[in-house]
């Protein structure tokens, strides 16, 4: 099967490989169809993201079952479902500690970073994994329950109120997922973004009562015109570290999640006095559940996130569309993408 294999920094390529099989009893066979092109994709081909070399590439995606283990007693041949891409053992102490995000196993088990993922045509996972479609949900569509899985994620370790001002950096694909993840809790706010492009996009499909701006400071002017402080910053970018600090209002929240290197500096002395709570976020911790019923009931415009699909075997241009530029070597920040999607046929 046609494979997108990571070998090193910028160097990867379609390559034949054998069909994966099922070797224990509650395993299922995956025909996939569809998967969404990813940050943590992005980070690991341009070389600021490690993955392991040789593994197949792609993590968030959907397909149907076309076979299933002897034990398996929920799925059948011919289901459609999406697979939550986050292993974990269930035995290890993190597992045992409510942080299965964080499997002790992970370093060996992280689908399309450290085991086979799934650019490719089949993908053997357990059955605990998968989650069936509803037959209006789109292949492309159910590509998105992982990464909002991982925004609702972030959003649970925020002890959220409905009247938060918040702001959001980046209205990628994170941002504007972040945002709906926000808004399903009732929470409304700014989408940052210095690509006009994006903003358009953004503006067009944010939630209810969301706003965009081009500057943190006109986002900042707009929601809280006489102290410019909110109660909430979700960062996707990585750009900004701790530097907004200044602009959260006492016991407010500073989400990181943009999985970029730096060095930040803050005063301990004012994230005590002040309450502040810093907060990372990585992966998905039980939410994915939660993240296949929001978009099988509608609660997010998938279809309308999704911008671009593109055939495994023009996963170059799909890359370009995101900005990474695999044959000159070299990642800028894309303006009219939201997410691409790789499709197999
Ligand atoms: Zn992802
Ligand atoms: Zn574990």
């Amino acid at each position: 099967m046609l494979s997108l294999v990571y070998k090193s920094a910028w160097d990867v390529a379609l390559e034949e490989r054998p069909q994966p099989q099922i070797t224990q009893e509650n395993q299922v066979l995956v025909r996939i169809h569809a998967t969404g092109v990813c940050g943590t994709d992005l980070g690991i081909v341009s070389g600021k993201y490690h993955a392991k070399s040789s593994i197949i590439l792609g993590h968030e995606s959907a397909g149907e079952v076309v076979q299933v283990g002897d034990r398996v007693t929920t799925l059948q041949v011919g289901d459609r479902v999406v697979i939550d891409p986050t292993y974990y053992c269930g035995q290890c102490n993190m597992c045992r500690t409510g942080r299965q995000n964080h499997c002790l196993h992970k370093s060996t088990t992280e689908t399309g970073v450290s085991s086979d993922g799934t650019f490719t045509d089949y993908y053997v996972t357990e059955d605990r994994f998968l989650y069936k479609l509803a037959d209006h949900v789109s292949y492309a569509e159910a590509t998105l329950t992982e990464p909002l899985s991982c925004m609702l994620t972030g959003i649970n370790q925020i002890q959220l109120l409905p009247n938060f001002r918040t702001i959001i950096l980046g209205a990628g694909p994170i941002g504007m997922l972040y945002s709906y993840a926000l808004a399903s809790k009732g929470v409304s706010g700014s989408i940052v973004d210095i690509s006009q492009d994006r903003l358009h996009i953004a503006g067009a499909i944010a939630p209810e009562r969301w706003d965009t701006h081009n500057s943190f400071e006109s986002a900042l002017t707009h929601i809280s015109p006489s102290d410019h402080q909110v109660d909430l910053i979700v960062d996707t970018t990585g750009a900004v570290g701790t530097t907004v600090l200044s602009n959260l209002a006492h016991g407010g929240y500073l989400m990181l999640v943009g999985l970029r290197d730096g060095v930040s500096s803050f005063n301990p002395k004012e994230v005590v006095d002040r309450s502040l709570k810093i907060i990372g976020s990585i992966d998905s911790l039980g939410t994915f559940a939660t993240a296949h019923y929001m978009i099988e009931r509608n609660l997010i415009p998938a279809s309308k996130l999704i911008t671009h699909t593109f055939a495994l075997q023009d996963y170059e241009e799909a890359f370009q569309t995101l900005g990474c530029n695999i044959s000159s070597g070299t990642l800028t920040p894309s303006s009219n993408a939201i997410k691409v999607v790789l499709q197999s046929t």
